[in-house]
């Protein structure tokens, strides 16, 4: 009643037909926010607040644990039922039930997260930035083909390479020995990370050019010198692939504009193709 007051003394007494048209909008806004709220979902693993409507993979992810929910509070509440009986038979006191949420391994509560980020932030991301929507991993071995030559001229130095200059650069400021701890091969590994195709990609990518360059022979020590073949094709190779990969799909003048896609792409590659899938 006193919010009608409320309204009714904002509104000029010349226009008495607004006053309806604001309550029920009023009234809609409420009901709105309560069934989002009804139907929000927050996340086990980073807490994070959201609102529907979610998209299809998300809502589905969503269901099914609302349903586990369910499933588990109904087990509980049987469970209860008959403690009840039980307290009743013996003239004993019945303790209050108190639902327990049912626990989400960790395993789980990683793919939850991630997915939330995935098609929430990742997927809108990708589609604003021009990024493929899908990618094709079986056909990059094709592709990589394709630039072998240009990769061969990067081996046999006739042609500049910025990630076996920095390559070389760490060897040659640390010494082998440091170049090759943890810490600094972390720090390389994001900087070769082939952008938006992520770690998936990394993986295919590195697969032909092991067919290509090592299996071959073609890569041995003394071309890859300081680094050994291996570090040569994950340092060196698999970011020129990424870059030529990423200039063919976005049409891009050069291969310096790649670089900067690849550079801002990482972490969506890291998040959206962090797994290996099994081919079915
Ligand atoms: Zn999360």
């Amino acid at each position: 009643m006193s919010s009608r007051n409320r309204l009714k003394r904002l509104v000029l007494p010349s226009r008495v037909s607004k006053p309806k048209l604001d309550l029920k909008q009023t009234a809609k806004i409420i009901i709105d926010k309560q069934a989002n709220i009804e139907g929000g979902f927050e996340c086990p693993l980073c807490f994070e607040h959201m609102l529907p409507p979610f998209p299809r993979p998300l809502q589905r992810l969503i269901s099914t644990l609302k349903k586990n929910e369910e499933e588990f509070n109904r087990e509980q509440e049987a469970k209860h039922k008959l403690l009840v009986q039980q307290c009743v038979e013996e003239g004993s006191l019945v303790p209050p039930l108190v639902l327990l949420k049912p626990g989400i391994s960790e395993n789980d509560q990683q793919v939850i997260c991630r997915m939330h980020k995935v098609e929430l932030v990742m997927k809108p991301l990708g589609i604003k930035k021009g990024y493929p929507a899908q990618i094709d991993f079986e056909a990059i071995d094709d592709r990589i083909k394709q630039f072998k030559q240009e990769l061969e001229e990067i081996i046999e130095d006739k042609q500049d390479s910025l990630f076996l200059t920095n390559a070389r650069e760490a060897h040659k400021e640390l010494g082998s020995v440091k170049a090759r701890q943890a810490t600094s091969m972390m720090n390389r590994f994001e900087e070769t990370l082939p952008g938006y195709y992520g770690n998936r990609g990394s993986h295919y990518i590195m697969e032909t050019l092991n067919e290509i360059f090592l299996k071959s022979n073609y890569l041995d020590k003394s071309k890859a010198e300081p680094l050994t073949p291996i570090e040569y094709i994950q340092q060196v190779l698999v970011p020129e692939t990424g870059v030529r990969l990423i200039k063919q799909d976005l049409k891009l003048p050069n291969l310096q504009e790649a670089s900067k896609v690849m550079k801002e792409s990482t972490e969506y590659g890291s998040i959206v193709y962090s797994k290996i899938k099994k081919k079915e």
